[in-house]
């Protein structure tokens, strides 16, 4: 069965929970090769408006099929917007290697926080590769995901022999015995990601992963492990390492080394071990990955580094991540991507939910943690009104507080000022706000000038990808005292007693100090799904050694597969209706440059 009737069958079935939504004939999945009804609709629009505004679509090649090439993004160039690469120099270069001198550090040992901690000094030492790893691979991913930091048992997981209950000791994680706390963590996740439950539902009897050999390298978290038991329900096989040394859960992977899964992972590995978890997932005799699902490119670099043999098996990439997305269009531009990759990073629902409302949701979640500071009346800069600096104002705004906003681009400084913002510039306000949060992507937006200036108290923090929006290196003077007051949280004192509060070192507030939230998670691995199902059942030629957005209509049906959690009653377009507007009723029903 093709994978488009599949996702017919899993639309149809699917539609019927849409409440408001008749089941039809033809599902929002059902485009067939020579499918036109999604180029239908993109040519009128297109044809008039893409060539000057909107370059990161290609126009004028209206090629049928699922994943239309007009949907795709050949350019690398095209990926400037939110490419944190842009002014921060090569791709592979390591920014946590940057520390020149060590501040005068007075430091307060946490439990939690101690191998992450003491392990900076100490990593450019232990670094025995060719390049470093990548920025995501080492930002600190939710603090709080671990509830069982073994600090009590420091024997590395390489050093271990450990079995699950059928005597399968294909995995490498902290601690078998965590796998029951695993599963309950598993479970909560479960009710929060209703596309991929439903996936698994429509998938009984349909295997559109049948034979599928999928090698992961994300996050190994409660959210990751319903997507990896989901691929397996749809007849994937997955062997899986994380893509960040501190963001595993360990009582996940107990979970999933329980389960059967082949997992490489552990909280607080070293960089070393980081590298041997991926080669144990790709390096297994009789075992050849013939899909990739990576975040942050690391695990896609390897393959490439180590085993480029590998390539003539795999269908297909998968990535998730700014920076694993970057590595692969320079990939491509060099002529070196011997597959197609999927480019799940920019599309829609994931840029909405992910970038806006993830970060709405848990900018004030960061903050609390960290400082139990109260918003209401506090004077707050937010640097850059893109999509995460939207979500960061919005929720500022609610609780209180009175906010600023910095921009470099006069249209995001217009919906600033539209939405009721002031609009200043950093040196205006920076003496008298009691919160600086970065969200540009950019580099060196509070440099050391900037911090000299802030009043006392002031709390510093990013929520941008990189760690370089805050010039965080300028800190570590010796004039300069560095107190550790909490997990995360650092005052840095100058010779005067004045002190500022800097969270998580300059690297993402919301990803470092708090959770996020599932339901956002279950959007994006739901993409990561459909992704990996399209590319793996793509008949030979439809997908070239190119990195592809994925089409409008598949955002649609990621949407359409979280509706029914709202008992959203969403209204369908009359005959008439779809006539009048020139589109088809299933879908899809915006042209690729529509912004929402
Ligand atoms: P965006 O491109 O929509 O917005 C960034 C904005 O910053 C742009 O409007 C740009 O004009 C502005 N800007 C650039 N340089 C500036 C400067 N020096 N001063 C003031 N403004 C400046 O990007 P986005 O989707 O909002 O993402 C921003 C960053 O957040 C990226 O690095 C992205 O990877 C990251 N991100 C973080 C999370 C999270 O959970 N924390 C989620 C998604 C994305």
């Amino acid at each position: 069965m093709s994978v488009q009737v599949l996702a017919a069958k899993m639309a149809e079935v699917e539609l019927k929970d849409v409440p408001g939504k008749e089941l039809t004939p033809e599902s929002p999945l059902t485009p067939k090769a020579d499918d036109k009804g999604m180029v239908e609709n993109e040519p009128k629009a297109t044809s008039a408006t893409t060539p000057t505004m909107e370059p990161m679509v290609k126009t004028g090649d209206t090629s049928p099929g699922f994943l239309t090439p007009n949907t795709k993004m050949p350019q690398a160039s095209a990926m400037k917007r939110t490419d944190p690469q842009q002014n921060g120099g090569e791709a592979f270069v390591n920014r946590d290697g940057t520390v020149a001198e060590a501040p005068r550090l007075k430091k307060i040992q946490f439990a939690d926080q101690k191998q992450e901690f003491n392990k900076r000094p100490t990593k450019i030492g232990r670094r025995s590769l060719s390049r470093s790893i990548s920025q995501s691979s080492t930002d600190s991913y939710g603090s709080a995901a671990s509830y069982t930091d073994s600090s009590d048992d420091e024997t590395s997981p390489r050093d271990k022999q450990q079995k699950n209950s059928k005597g399968n000791g294909d995995f490498c994680i902290k601690n078998i015995k965590q796998a029951d706390f695993g599963r309950r963590e598993i479970e909560i996740a479960e009710q929060e990601m209703p596309a991929l439950m439903a996936l698994r539902k429509r998938a009984q009897g349909e295997k559109p992963l049948a034979g599928a050999k999928v090698v992961g390298c994300t996050h190994i978290t409660a959210q990751t492990a319903v997507l990896m038991e989901t691929l397996t329900a749809l007849g994937a096989q997955c062997r899986w390492a994380a893509c960040n040394i501190y963001s595993t859960q360990n009582e996940v992977a107990a979970a999933l080394a329980e389960g059967g899964f082949s997992v490489f992972a552990w909280k607080g590995e070293s960089e070393d071990d980081f590298w041997w978890c991926i080669d144990r997932c790709v390096n297994l005799e009789g075992w050849q990955p013939n899909m990739i699902l990576d975040d942050g490119g690391d695990l896609t670099h390897w393959i490439y580094k180590k085993y480029p043999n590998m390539f003539k098996k795999i269908k297909g990439i998968v990535e998730e991540s700014v920076t694993g997305v970057h590595r692969l269009y320079q990939l491509s531009k060099a002529g070196k991507l011997c597959v197609p990759a999927m480019n799940v990073n920019d599309s829609v629902t994931k840029q909405k939910f992910d970038n806006l409302y993830c970060c709405r949701e848990s900018i004030l979640d960061g903050l609390k943690r960290t400082t139990d500071v109260m918003f209401g009346g506090k004077q707050v800069v937010v640097c850059g009104y893109g999509e995460v600096g939207k979500g960061c104002c919005a929720a500022l705004k609610a609780m209180g507080s009175i906010v600023y906003v910095t921009e470099i681009d006069p249209i995001c400084a217009l919906q600033a000022c539209m939405d009721g913002f002031r609009l200043v510039k950093l040196n205006e306000v920076i003496r008298q706000v009691d919160i600086v949060i970065t969200c540009t992507g950019n580099k060196n937006v509070v440099v050391r000038e900037y911090l000299d200036r802030m009043k006392n108290g002031c709390i510093v923090c990013n929520m941008g990808h990189s760690n370089t929006e805050i010039d965080v290196a300028s800190l570590r003077t010796p004039e300069l005292t560095w107190e550790r007051v909490r997990s995360q949280v650092d005052h840095v004192i100058w010779p005067d007693g004045k002190r500022i509060v800097l969270l998580a070192e300059g690297r993402l507030l919301n990803l470092s100090c708090s959770t996020v939230p599932t339901f956002v998670l279950s959007i994006t691995a739901t993409t990561q799904a459909l992704a990996l199902i399209e590319l793996y059942n793509a008949p030979e030629g439809r997908y070239k050694q190119d990195v592809y957005l994925l089409p409008k209509k598949m955002d649609e049906y990621v949407a359409s597969l979280h509706l029914p959690t709202f008992d959203a009653h969403l209204t369908e377009l009359s005959d008439e209706q779809a006539k009048y507007l020139g589109l088809n009723k299933n879908g899809p029903f915006k042209p690729n440059y529509y912004r929402y």
